[in-house]
């Protein structure tokens, strides 16, 4: 029997009236003047369909908290607080590495990740490889619902042959970044480009009004049956992201500035793009 669990709630408002809708089970619906009341006509219904008695709605957009037109920031998306070098990069994906961009080819290979240096914090960006592996201490890992870490598979981490303290966190489904219509995707230091041998595309997108280092997915990318946890590609880097109520629990579980968070801003498909990004055959910022 789930408890606790947080469950995304869209909403509309007309005439004076609310609508909501759950979004894993559009079934559930309430309507009514008054907001409160009809999220706890939610949380009734809830309880009725998989006993959870203390669930947690998510409103999407948020009723409160940050909207722009077609979308709200709903999720936290983790950060790392450290770093630490991949030993032995050319062995960490299938397809090995694309010769132009670097990014890795294919899916992860069965190689282990091998750290240079031990680092620390809750949060690591293993660098030196292409995308950026995100990886966490087992303390935060700990911290996560058996439901949550069944949507992704935890492979130890190394460094001098001894087993660190860190996961690597290998997703078995990833929600793809997308373009905000009407945005622009820089291009300096080539934080928006495609890869003219590979294909490998990475933007960053830069709205009027929107903080810089908010990164956006389609509403429609979020499975029906989605979870307080999703783990986000933008091309970079790949990473958990949780519901903000998900996330505020969390950071109550830790000490004060461990863990960092950006803004992860859901959009509805009508004000989603693909951006088209500039070719580019050489890349400066390999090291
Ligand atoms: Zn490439």
């Amino acid at each position: 029997m789930p408890e606790g669990g947080i469950y995304l709630c869209e909403w509309a408002a007309a005439d004076g009236e609310y609508r909501l809708r759950l979004r894993s089970n559009p079934d559930l619906q309430a309507s009514g003047p008054d907001i409160d009341e009809c999220m706890e006509e939610i949380c009734m219904q809830i309880i009725e369909w998989n006993g959870d008695g203390e669930a947690v709605l998510e409103l999407f957009p948020p009723h409160r908290g940050e909207s722009f037109p077609g979308g709200a920031i709903v999720f936290a998306r983790v950060g790392y607080t450290d770093r630490s070098r991949a030993a032995d990069y050319e062995q960490l994906f299938e397809g090995r590495a694309c010769p132009v961009c670097k990014f890795g080819l294919g899916v992860r290979s069965d190689a282990p990740l091998r750290l240079e240096s031990q680092p620390e914090g809750m949060v690591c960006g293993v660098t030196g490889c292409y995308p950026i592996l995100q990886i966490y201490h087992r303390e935060f890992v700990n911290m996560l619902a058996d439901k949550e870490l069944s949507a992704v598979e935890l492979r130890p981490v190394y460094q001098n042959d001894q087993e660190t303290d860190y996961v690597e966190v290998i997703a078995r489904k990833t929600i793809p970044t997308v373009g905000y219509k009407g945005a622009n995707y820089p291009t300096s230091f080539q934080r928006s480009f495609r890869c003219g041998e590979c294909g490998h595309e990475k933007f960053v997108v830069d709205a009027e009004n929107i903080n810089y280092g908010t990164s956006f997915i389609d509403i429609d990318d979020i499975r029906a049956d989605t979870s307080a946890m999703i783990v986000v590609d933008d091309g970079w880097c790949q990473s958990l992201a949780f519901l903000l109520s998900r996330w505020r629990q969390l950071l109550d579980q830790t000490e004060r500035h461990a863990l960092t968070s950006n803004p992860l801003a859901v959009l509805d498909s009508d004000h989603v793009e693909r951006p088209a990004l500039e070719e580019c055959t050489e890349f400066d910022w390999i090291m």
